[in-house]
């Protein structure tokens, strides 16, 4: 279903909204990842993405070893039932290798990672055989080849491609490249994201609140989002609702950014300014987005920055910034842009829904007792109520067409970590 047929079932109000994935594809075009790449020690591209590809210089292993601790033996000729005698030769430690070779009758004590002396093909392990004095080992089965073995290159080939350009650094790969001997990549800059909340309302912690103030929350929300993230980020405090300051504040943010955002201050109340001054200073694109929550979306750029204007209730900013903050990031930090993976789940909640907007309900994921996903609404679902957001661990995605959600109905899930992986 297009989105004009989406919108057709729907009340006037909602005439011209736009789906939220056509949102997400006109913000990726008006993405560019920067041309800015830095090499970096290993350590230090932990989260970022590579901007070249890894070759690896040598096999890993690099020699084959053994897996076990036990005693080195040639199999060959030994594949009968029956006891076999050893006469133990020397020894073999990791990094530390026996020179020797190793004849019929005779074996290596080895430990694992040891390499393998030259002739021997396996390892018994120390647990099978029978000590019959300090140079003799005795066992009593058939013994095959390449038994309890690592083979050089097994893992990676010497001159494979491990990682292509793009590739999201996560821990183990920091340790795969270690493995390859490489101590410095060439990676992409961090995006640099500047954000403030909008509100003559808005309080910060410490201060003491008047009737009618809040404190500042969506800063803080926000600046979890972003280190989550793992950009670069600059918190320019609280904006008041005065247009002077607001126009200052972006201006001095879209020169230091990538990326400008805000909360608050979208909606058509008459201390709304954003989107005048944007269409000042920048280049605005308002959306209506068949969305719930976080309907209105100001987005747009100003000089070389993109601006996300996002609305003001905390919900909502946070329903915003996963849909459409975070896949502009990752295109900007160098990251392919996938759809987030969706699960099915049983819903153990009734839902009430009209048809028309896509709904992100808040909601606890978890197994039940055969094991099978189920999902939970955290509670009320108001735009303003952000323990919905800090009980949940996931979305239920209710698409545009879906109605009412009975209790045992299948719903499909999104996990807020699998939004913030790479
Ligand atoms: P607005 O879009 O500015 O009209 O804000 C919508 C609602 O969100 C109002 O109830 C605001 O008080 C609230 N709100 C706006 N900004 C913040 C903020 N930074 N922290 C907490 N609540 C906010
Ligand atoms: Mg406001």
């Amino acid at each position: 279903m297009n989105s004009n047929k989406a919108a057709s079932c729907l009340d006037p109000f909602e005439q011209g909204a736009i789906r939220v994935k056509d949102a997400v594809a006109q913000i990726l075009a008006a993405t560019r990842v920067p041309d800015a790449y830095q090499r970096l020690p290993l350590r230090d591209c932990l989260y970022r993405c590579l901007s070249q590809d890894i070759v690896s210089p040598l096999d890993v292993p690099a020699h084959t070893n053994s897996a076990m601790d036990g005693y080195a033996v040639a199999s060959h000729g030994l594949d009968s039932e029956g006891k076999k005698r050893f006469r133990i030769i020397g020894e073999a430690y990791a990094g530390k290798p026996f020179d020797g070779s190793i004849g019929p009758g005779e074996c290596v004590r080895i430990m694992t990672g040891a390499i393998m002396p030259q002739q021997a093909d396996s390892v018994i392990i120390q647990e099978e055989v029978d000590m019959l004095d300090q140079q003799t080992i005795e066992i009593e089965r058939a013994l095959g080849p390449h038994q309890n073995v690592r083979f050089a290159g097994e893992d990676i080939k010497q001159g494979a491609a491990v990682f292509g350009k793009g590739h999201f650094i996560r821990p183990a790969d920091l340790g795969v490249i270690a493995s390859l001997g490489i101590g410095e990549c060439m990676v992409q800059r961090k995006p640099r994201v500047s954000f403030f909340s909008t509100g003559d309302e808005l309080k910060s912690i410490g201060e003491s609140l008047a009737k009618g103030e809040i404190y500042d929350s969506n800063r803080y929300s926000l600046y979890g989002l972003l280190k989550s993230c793992h950009v670069d980020l600059i918190d320019m405090g609280v904006v008041r609702d005065d247009p002077q300051s607001l126009r200052q504040a972006l201006l001095t943010a879209a020169a230091s950014s990538d990326v400008v955002l805000t909360s608050g201050g979208v909606s058509v109340g008459e201390a709304d300014y954003i989107k005048d001054i944007l269409q000042q200073i920048g280049n605005m694109q308002l959306w209506k987005i068949l969305m719930k929550p976080g309907r209105p979306l100001t987005f747009g750029s100003i000089d070389e920055a993109l601006f996300f204007g996002l609305p003001g209730n905390p919900v909502a900013v946070m329903v915003t910034f996963y849909q459409f903050v975070l896949p502009c990031l990752k295109k900007l930090a160098g990251m392919p842009v996938k759809p987030v993976p969706g699960f099915q789940a049983r819903s153990l909640s009734a839902i009430r829904k009209n048809p028309g907007r896509c709904e992100f309900q808040r909601a606890i994921a978890s197994e039940d007792d055969q094991g099978n996903l189920q999902v939970e609404l955290t509670g009320k679902q108001g735009s303003g109520i952000l323990t919905s957001m800090s009980k949940a661990n996931c979305f239920i995605v209710l698409p545009e067409e879906r109605g009412n959600v009975s209790t045992g109905d299948v719903v499909r899930i999104e996990m807020f970590d699998d939004y913030l992986r790479g």
